[in-house]
């Protein structure tokens, strides 16, 4: 697990497996952890982490109800979640379904946790809104296309955007909920890209502003591509083109025409 200070109150860790970012932002006497590595171990170094770097921790956030995204509480037990109504309505709706995916995930490396995940006590955040943080505000915007819930959260005194699964370097645009709600996220996004220090995205390495808005539009150009049936494997952007990204592309073409089947 690598960890990274982006501002003296942002420090981002990244996962051995996907490159999966939890950042941790601090105000005050008060530190969220938003998002989560995966790996036990990772999980269980992130107290002590916290500690040594000074952020007191106080909650945790979830950009989104996607499993990988969901583990802070492994790490914190006792603290409460907070996320987007509309992740707060896919828990809801699907109970259980993290814990399927992570059981299943385990199961195929061998891995052993010592507490099973429970979400405890799930807090519905109005978005777009703001979320308070020791003496700052977080500001919440909807994120949603990916899946169908989710939010990013804009750290206005560093000039961070935490946007889940958006803005990634190393994965393909993957709409799995809608292209058009995916490429109205962008637009949303578009503008605090634009005043962004850094991006992290919910997958590899935070990007500063020049990248990020280079991959926003690399975004927007191959999500208008895919939905006019344009988008070739060939022709995936520079360095997201690897054997995985072209599986992810097939499965995008598949979930398209499968949306506009009879
Ligand atoms: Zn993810």
């Amino acid at each position: 697990m690598r960890a990274i200070g982006v501002h003296r109150d942002v420090i981002v860790v990244e996962s051995r497996v996907w490159r999966t970012t939890a950042t941790v932002v601090r105000s005050g006497t008060e530190a969220f952890l938003i998002d989560s590595p995966v790996f036990p171990d990772e999980l269980e170094l992130l107290p002590g982490l916290l500690e040594q770097a000074g952020f007191p921790f106080s909650g945790l956030l979830a950009t989104h109800a996607d499993w990988d995204h969901l583990l802070g509480r492994l790490a914190f037990p006792r603290s409460a979640l907070g996320v987007a109504e509309t992740t707060a309505a896919r828990l809801r709706g699907h109970p259980g379904e993290a814990q399927r995916a992570l059981r299943d995930f385990d199961e195929r490396h061998y891995l052993t946790r010592p507490a099973p995940l429970a979400l405890g006590s799930v807090e519905a955040l109005p978005v777009p809104g703001y979320c308070g943080l020791g003496d700052e505000e977080l500001q919440l915007q909807a994120a949603d296309g990916h899946s169908v819930d989710g939010m990013a959260i804009w750290i206005p005194w560093a000039k961070v955007l935490v946007c889940g699964d958006y803005l990634s370097p190393i994965e393909i645009p993957t709409p799995g909920a809608s292209i058009d709600a995916y490429l109205a996220t962008l637009a949303r996004l578009e503008p605090l890209v634009a005043t962004a220090e850094f991006v992290v995205p919910g997958h590899g390495s935070p990007l500063e502003r020049p990248a990020a808005k280079a991959l926003l539009r690399e975004d927007r150009a191959y999500l208008e591509a895919l939905r006019a049936g344009r988008a070739r494997a060939g022709e995936l952007p520079a360095g997201r083109r690897d054997a995985e990204q072209r599986r992810l592309h097939a499965a995008n073409v598949a979930r398209l025409s499968a949306a506009v089947a009879p």
